[in-house]
């Protein structure tokens, strides 16, 4: 039987399965590793087209070089597939090169890097090692590799969202900007194949599965790949398929605690309160949590008490900034006020809410920063990101940056936390990083929040020790 490794390579922690932030973990605030869904996802593709599986995510179980080399020796894949980043790709490259120079497999790589790629991106990295590129959805192309490539079976040039190797041995696109269509159709991701374990809700260390209820955003938020990668248009699993996930996670993997990945979980209201009211309605009700990512539009306050009475624990807003000129240079489509109604909302429901931040957009003067900066205060979340605007390839912020000559040599290699733009126009990456550490240092040493969140765990000591380590991390991050 032909034999597939799919893995994350040994090293730093990055979202590598999430291809719209790819976030550096490490290096963050208070970020926890989430599953490896896209591996997941190829597995059970795999399995069902009867190929042998081997999933591994060193890089999050702290394995080693030895280890991986281990495991060539010992399972022979005919074909592997790493999941890659924009800021890891040339370490990437360099593993890829020495792999296929020692044990000859096919070589597929996946990552929002290569989607509908320009030419002159892909001029900048050696991809001489590589057999296949896929850029869009892994679930809806790595069968179809897998066949062709080992079986000689299929037409490789239908597959969506793909380069692969012409008869010349150019890197060719197939078609993008389509997607697969029906998502209850897909397999859940094989979870018998990955360590569960290692994906831990922040504050208990529980077991965190990540389901994806949808794909696709119709905002037109300027800094962002989704819209580019997986669509304007919103593809809804139905709440009944997310719901026999969620069953099967909890009755064959004990896992009670879900992130709910959708690229905006709140876009419709309807669906959410169907999903809820499922949730109400089953057998798992009181017996499971869940986190999910939400817009501060379109939004209600009957919804968010809904999923909090569903079993949510914490909703993350992507507020992105404190004022109202930069919000809509970014086109974020919502304001200030609506920022304020969602946090006001979540503190009259006893919601706990994440707020994420973004700063050093093109436009920004310390003015607006600070701004931000207020909100923040304002809306008092229970935790908070802060990021340095990252332009990806694709996105429309990329355009910006490039026409007003903010860019570094090359977006590649960078993440939210080593910037690849000179600054904005105003200000450098320098003054960005010292506007960064004091928001986070401001937020989270304030003596009111610190007592609150002690006052909250005193009858959880183990979730106190944890946000007492991610506090810990923080400070050592912003003055390392
Ligand atoms: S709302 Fe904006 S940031 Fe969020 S997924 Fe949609 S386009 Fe991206």
């Amino acid at each position: 039987m032909d034999k597939v490794l799919l893995f994350y390579p040994p090293g730093a922690l990055f979202q590598r399965g999430e291809d719209r932030c790819q976030q550096n973990v490490d290096d963050g605030s208070a970020q926890a590793m989430r599953a490896c869904n896209d591996l997941g996802y190829a597995a059970a593709i795999l399995l069902k087209e009867g190929f042998e599986v081997k999933l591994r995510d060193y890089q999050t179980e702290g394995a080693t070089m030895d280890d991986l080399t281990h495991d060539f020796e010992e399972f022979q894949p005919d074909l592997i597939m790493m999941s890659i980043t924009n800021t890891t790709i040339f370490d990437d490259l360099k593993l890829i090169n020495t792999l296929k120079d020692k044990y000859n497999p096919v070589v597929v790589l996946k990552g929002a890097l290569f989607y509908a790629p320009e030419q002159a991106m892909l001029d900048l990295l050696d991809l001489s090692h590589v057999d296949y590129l896929i850029g869009g959805e892994v679930d809806f192309a790595i069968g179809q590799v897998a066949k062709f490539a080992l079986r000689g079976e299929g037409k490789i040039e239908e597959v969506l969202s793909i380069l692969y190797r012409d008869e010349t041995g150019k890197l060719v696109p197939t078609a993008f900007h389509t997607w697969g269509e029906n998502l209850d159709d897909q397999p859940f991701p094989a979870r018998q194949l990955m360590n569960n374990a290692l994906y831990k809700r922040p504050d208990t260390d529980e077991p965190m599965a990540t389901i994806q209820t949808a794909r696709g955003c119709p905002s037109n938020c300027v800094f962002c790949l989704t819209p580019e990668i997986s669509g304007k248009r919103v593809r809804f699993r139905s709440p009944a398929n997310v719901l026999a996930e969620m069953t099967e996670c909890y009755e064959q993997h004990g896992i009670r605690n879900f992130f709910f990945k959708a690229d905006t979980f709140t876009i419709n209201e309807k669906w959410v309160r169907e999903m809820c009211q499922l949730i109400i309605d089953s057998p798992l009700n009181g017996k499971i949590q869940f986190t999910a990512n939400s817009r501060v539009r379109p939004l209600s306050k009957e919804t968010l008490q809904l999923m909090k009475d569903a079993g949510c624990f914490l909703v993350a807003f992507g507020f992105e900034s404190g004022s109202d000129e930069i919000l809509s240079l970014i086109r974020k489509g919502t304001t200030v006020e609506e920022n304020l109604q969602a946090a006001k909302w979540c503190h009259e429901i006893g919601l706990p809410f994440w707020g994420f931040f973004v700063i050093g957009f093109p436009w920004e003067t310390k003015a607006h920063i600070m701004q931000t900066k207020k909100l923040i205060m304002k809306a008092d979340p229970d935790f908070i990101e802060v990021t340095i605007a990252l332009p990806f390839y694709g996105t429309p912020l990329y355009e910006v940056c490039k026409e007003n000559d903010l860019l570094a040599e090359s977006v590649l290699g960078s993440d939210f936390f080593h910037s690849s733009m000179k600054g904005t126009k105003y200000l450098t990456v320098d003054e960005l990083m010292k506007l960064r550490r004091d928001i986070l240092l401001s937020f989270y040493l304030r003596p009111k929040y610190i007592l609150k969140k002690m006052g909250e765990t005193v009858t959880h000591p183990g979730v106190f020790v944890n946000y007492a380590k991610y506090g810990i991390k923080l400070v050592v991050n912003l003055f390392k």
